[in-house]
């Protein structure tokens, strides 16, 4: 579904992301792991198109769209994000914040982009706070919306930072639980977490980044478990 190749990312003389070669395919749970400053945010952001990369090619179902000419509303329509501190519209009530971008980018009506997202709301536990506004809600809650907003979307691919970290220890699991949850019903799905834990268990594949390189990458069995690189090791051993 997605394949990278040969990506650098520099901000100036300085190389963060340097020769990435990465294939997600449909279904697939990708986590990056690394260290802080290795690259993880840098590269999901490189796919969502929030960042200029000065070399290599994001191939995302037979279109370039690393393409400077690409339509990127377009590409964000079918790559959905969700960030590290939830971006949810503090003016808008829950139910607006998730059917915003559906009406506005997939132009679908107001009354079905409501219906779907009431749908999703419902499904993970939000029922009733689809006329709250972010400020009256947890930080899990918060969280939550934000998936479910990325969700109504539709898109072909989610990409989530550390979409946990900001988050007390006790609100953890239930924005994970959706996560596992979308897992299992064959989302695709690139995430950075520090969660090795989760990793282990909802990823297909784990990628461990290093200076802007992907050391290695593999099952997680294999990565987490059995690493074949010292430096993998050395990260493994600081975290678990
Ligand atoms: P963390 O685990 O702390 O989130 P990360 O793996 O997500 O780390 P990135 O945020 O991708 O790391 O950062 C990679 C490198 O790029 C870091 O050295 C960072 O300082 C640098 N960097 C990130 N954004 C910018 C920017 N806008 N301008 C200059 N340097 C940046
Ligand atoms: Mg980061």
């Amino acid at each position: 579904l997605l394949e990278i190749r040969g990506l650098r990312k520099a901000y100036g003389d300085k190389v963060v992301l340097s020769g990435i070669d990465l294939d997600v395919a449909q279904h697939d749970v990708v986590c990056l792991i690394g260290s802080s400053g290795s690259g993880k945010s840098t590269l999901l952001r490189c796919l969502n198109l929030l960042e200029q990369i000065q070399d290599g090619t994001i191939v995302l179902d037979g279109t370039e769209i690393s393409d400077p000419l690409v339509d990127v509303r377009a590409v964000r329509r079918r790559i959905g994000m969700v960030f590290q501190a939830y971006n949810l519209f503090p003016h808008l009530s829950v139910l607006q914040n998730c059917s915003l971008a559906p009406v506005k980018v997939s132009g679908i009506s107001k009354a079905e982009a409501a219906e779907l997202a009431r749908t999703l709301l419902a499904r993970f536990g939000l029922g009733d706070k689809e006329n709250a506004y972010p400020d009256q809600l947890s930080g899990g809650q918060q969280q939550r919306v934000a998936l479910v907003r990325a969700l109504c979307t539709q898109p072909d691919v989610l990409l989530l930072d550390e979409i946990t970290a900001a988050l007390d220890p006790e609100l953890v699991g239930e924005v994970l639980d959706i996560v596992r949850s979308e897992a299992e019903a064959g989302m695709t799905m690139l995430l950075a977490t520090h969660e090795m834990g989760f990793a282990r268990e909802v990823a297909t594949k784990v990628c461990f980044l290093d200076q802007g390189r992907i050391l290695e990458q593999g099952p997680p069995e294999q990565v987490l478990v059995d690493p074949t690189q010292e430096r993998t090791r050395e990260f493994l051993r600081r975290v678990l």
